[in-house]
């Protein structure tokens, strides 16, 4: 590693969290130097061609109402670092057999319009909660506190405790409603039964209406970039290849946060913390894993349902009953015949992303933590069941196991792509709960991953709190 000089903070991992970590403590006028493992910077947020020249296709995340949301990203000049966000016409569609889809709109009105016996409901539902972007940008991807926040206390904010088949049996008669309702619901891991998994079916609902669900253009190693490139404007330094493995690897500072989750933390500086606090992260827990596909098609995907045609991302797994079968079969250690899927088609809207003419597609199931099972058949299976004709399309493709995610990103713990399970209890207590989820009880070094409020997705909230953290030890 080449990073000499002595350091006011180290931060240890270049993904959102990291960078944004530096990014806070550089601009309080700290002197900071990032120490990234990999050859490329940006963590779970970088893009490569990794299936055909001029492919360009996101290796972790695609999607980012959480990132466009992010109060700490909404105050920094990333544009001005070259982010250009895209917003596709429609942010989500979610079809069924048959050829019919429901659609996430912009707007809440159109949306239920489309929803046939629940219209009303979905608007009593939404509507309350949607009608201010900043609140809800602070309630949803700040650091979660149900005393917060008036908003908590709202009649369809308290359904964020609770979960998600209670939600839609309880408000919604059709399978439209009950249906999108599940997709948005299934990004948080949980069986829907399980709180909170309404909550993440509110916020997701939420943020496509207030904030639309956009991506960087050109990929989302673009937010990477202009985090990066912001940092080095304010005098940060980043080093890659340097792979940190114990607290003796960090050069001369007195503050260092870590980009970790709790199981590489122990590795590296567990011998500086209490018992206690070591037990505490040996108890931490992992959700499932992901398996994942990158599809180089020759056209379009040829989807039935036109509503699927505007959106930026697609939900395939049909009925409420079907998506929360599947998630139910994983959280059993089971791997589901008809996978809940998770579906982005940049190209569409981004033209930089393939050659004319052709597209790309990001696509990932749930599986268990660790799993080692090839779903290529079955997502390729779930896609053609709502797009005949899809695999004619196909004229590259790449699947990564969660081994492989994790040999690509070692935050990836079994291929649990959130830092950490995020039931009720690990949600708003990550790493354990402490009044302070920063800080270790070894003076000086924090812990700053999505493995710490507000929990995973691009947002770099984790980073930024943990930064104002030790801004207040370095005073
Ligand atoms: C396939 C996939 C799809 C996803 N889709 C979305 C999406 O659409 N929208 C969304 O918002 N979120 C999505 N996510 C989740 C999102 O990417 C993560 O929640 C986010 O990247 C977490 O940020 P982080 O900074 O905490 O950690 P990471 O982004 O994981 O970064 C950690 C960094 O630390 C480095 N590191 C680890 N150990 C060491 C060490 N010992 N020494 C030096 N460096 C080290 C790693 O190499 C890595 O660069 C997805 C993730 C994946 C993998």
């Amino acid at each position: 590693m080449d990073a000499v000089g002595t350091y006011d903070a180290v931060i240890v991992g270049s993904g959102p969290n990291g960078l944004a970590a530096a990014i806070e403590l550089a601009q309080n006028g700290r002197r900071v130097a990032v120490l990234e493992g990999r050859s490329t910077i940006g963590g779970g947020t970088r893009s490569a061609e990794i299936t055909l020249p001029g492919f360009v296709h996101d290796l972790g995340s695609a999607i980012h109402p959480l990132g466009y949301a992010s109060p700490f990203f909404r105050s920094l000049p990333l544009e001005d670092h070259g982010l250009e966000w895209i917003h596709p016409p429609v942010p989500l569609a979610h079809p069924f057999d048959g050829g019919t889809a429901a659609v996430l709109g912009r707007s809440i009105a159109a949306t239920a319009a489309a929803l046939g016996p629940d219209a009303a409901a979905y608007r009593r539902l939404m509507e309350p909660i949607s009608d201010d972007a900043g609140r809800i940008a602070d309630f949803f991807v700040g650091r979660p506190s149900f005393l917060r926040h008036p908003l908590a206390l709202a009649s369809s904010g308290i359904w964020s405790l609770r979960d998600a088949r209670t939600l839609v049996e309880s408000l919604f008669e059709g399978e439209m409603a009950r249906g999108l309702f599940a997709g948005n619901a299934a990004h948080s891991f949980l069986r829907l039964d399980r709180p909170p998994s309404a909550m993440f079916g509110l916020m997701l609902g939420t943020l496509g209406h207030a904030f639309g669900w956009p991506f960087p253009k050109g990929g989302s190693q673009a937010l990477a970039d202009a985090l990066a490139s912001y940092l080095a404007a304010l005098g940060g330094e980043i080093y890659t290849d340097a792979v940190v493995r114990s607290v003796e690897d960090v050069p001369r500072t007195r503050a260092v946060l870590f980009d970790v989750t709790p199981r590489q933390l122990l590795d590296i500086a567990g011998e500086h913390f209490t018992e206690g606090y070591r037990n505490g992260l040996k108890r931490y827990r992992y959700g499932p894993g992901i398996f994942k596909m990158d599809f180089a098609l020759d056209g379009p995907v040829p989807w039935e349902a036109e509503g699927c045609r505007q959106a930026g991302t697609v939900h395939l797994g049909g009925t409420f009953d079907e998506v929360a079968a599947g998630e139910g079969a994983v959280s059993r250690g089971e791997h589901p015949e008809r996978p809940f899927i998770l579906l982005a088609q940049q190209s569409l809207f981004d033209r930089t992303r393939a050659p004319e003419g052709k597209h790309t597609v990001w696509a990932y199931c749930h599986v268990p933590n660790g799993s080692t099972f090839d779903m290529t058949e079955r997502i390729e299976a779930q896609i053609e069941r709502f797009a005949p004709g899809f695999r004619d399309l196909i004229l590259a493709k790449r699947a990564a196991g969660t081994a492989d995610l994790e040999r690509w990103n070692p935050n990836l713990v079994g291929g649990d792509i959130n830092g950490g399970y995020m039931d009720l209890k690990q949600l708003f207590a990550r790493p354990m709960p402490r009044v302070d989820p920063y800080s270790t009880p070894a003076g000086g070094l924090y812990i700053c991953s999505s493995s710490t409020p507000p929990g995973g997705g691009v947002h770099g909230m984790c980073g930024y709190l943990a930064a104002r953290v030790a801004l207040r030890y370095l005073e």
